[in-house]
């Protein structure tokens, strides 16, 4: 709509005046110059037929019984709320306390009686001039619009995969810090890890790397379930999955299904000594968040847990708390 705008040459003019005569002589002259022409004979009219038929400007007569042309001007202005139609008064009266009136009642112009034909011409181009200069601006400020949440979206999101970053994720902890301490609920966080990611590039490429970071992706964006559960690309091969109102079991029992989830995608690793498919790596931690609670300590504590599950032997998530992982964890429940 606002592209058409641009390119307008013909415009829809709303012509406002108590006498025939003069409104014949109006008609007649932006006929000849291609627009076409609404008419009203009186204030009340005038304004619901601008609502109506929302024309592209109005030529407005001041002196009309009952209400004046200003006050016709003042209804239209604020019935139209963000935008804005050129409005040309005409009067018999050309005083500059008659012009004073005009501008200050929402008017563009003020011409005298009786106008002619070039100087209407005039007028509506430098008109047309303003509509175009108003719809180009609004196109920019619809662009900036989206290019600036383009960028909100690139600051806080990681481009391949569409999960969040290490920065949204940083924050988000910290949030849920603050909102499990203030609750006293439990609060997991997982970091996890593709296993042997560097030989999977170094065997298929990068680009079935991405491809098998997008699919990990997928996955995790999946299993967040509940609002709060967020995953994150950390970096790399590198994830993180934030918990809240998770226990300890809770979250070794969500790792499992993960991992469980992930052996049915079966996603074929080319160079894999763990197995024929893509595996990840674990660590959690979990705590109910008290005052001394930190982002960069729960993050250490993922991160050694981490580093013990590729330890055991990796295709594992390991519990920091309970210095335990998923497989330990399943003879165990076995023997009872
Ligand atoms: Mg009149």
């Amino acid at each position: 709509m606002i592209a058409m705008l641009s390119i307008q040459e013909s415009l829809t003019v709303l012509v406002v005046d108590d006498q025939a005569v003069p409104r014949l002589l109006a008609r007649a002259a932006l006929e000849s110059l291609g627009h076409r022409v609404l008419e009203s004979a009186d204030p009340e009219g005038a304004v619901r037929l601008f609502m109506q038929s929302r024309p592209d400007l109005i030529l407005l007569d001041v002196e009309m019984p009952g209400h004046d042309g200003y006050w016709v001007a003042r209804q239209i202005r604020a019935a139209e709320q963000g935008g804005w139609t050129p409005i040309l008064f005409l009067s018999g009266r050309n005083g500059d306390e008659e012009v004073w009136r005009g501008i200050e009642a929402g008017g563009d112009d003020f011409l005298s009686k009786p106008i002619t034909t070039t100087l209407l011409s005039a007028k509506l181009r430098a008109m047309q001039r303003l509509l175009v200069m108003r719809a180009k601006l609004l196109e920019r400020s619809e662009e900036l619009r989206a290019a600036n949440a383009q960028l909100r979206e690139l600051s806080t999101h990681d481009a391949l995969t569409g999960l969040c970053n290490r920065r949204a994720i940083d924050e988000r902890l910290h949030q849920e810090i603050a909102a499990c301490r203030r609750e006293g609920q439990p609060l997991s966080l997982a970091l996890l890890d593709i296993d042997h990611f560097k030989r999977f590039n170094d065997s298929a490429g990068h680009v079935a790397g991405d491809a098998c970071l997008k699919q990990v992706s997928q996955l995790l964006t999946d299993a967040c379930l509940r609002p709060r559960d967020l995953a994150g690309r950390y970096g790399g091969e590198e994830f993180a999955l934030i918990l809240p109102l998770t226990p300890r079991s809770g979250a070794m029992t969500y790792a499992r299904a993960l991992l469980r989830t992930l052996a049915r995608a079966a996603i074929p690793h080319p160079d894999s000594p763990v197995a024929p498919n893509v595996t990840l790596s674990g660590g959690l931690t979990t705590c109910v968040p008290d005052e001394a609670t930190t982002a960069e300590g729960l993050l250490l504590r993922a991160d050694d847990a981490l580093y013990q599950a590729k330890a055991k032997g990796r295709n594992r998530f390991f519990s920091y708390e309970m210095q335990l992982d998923t497989e330990e964890q399943l003879h165990q429940n076995s023997r009872l």
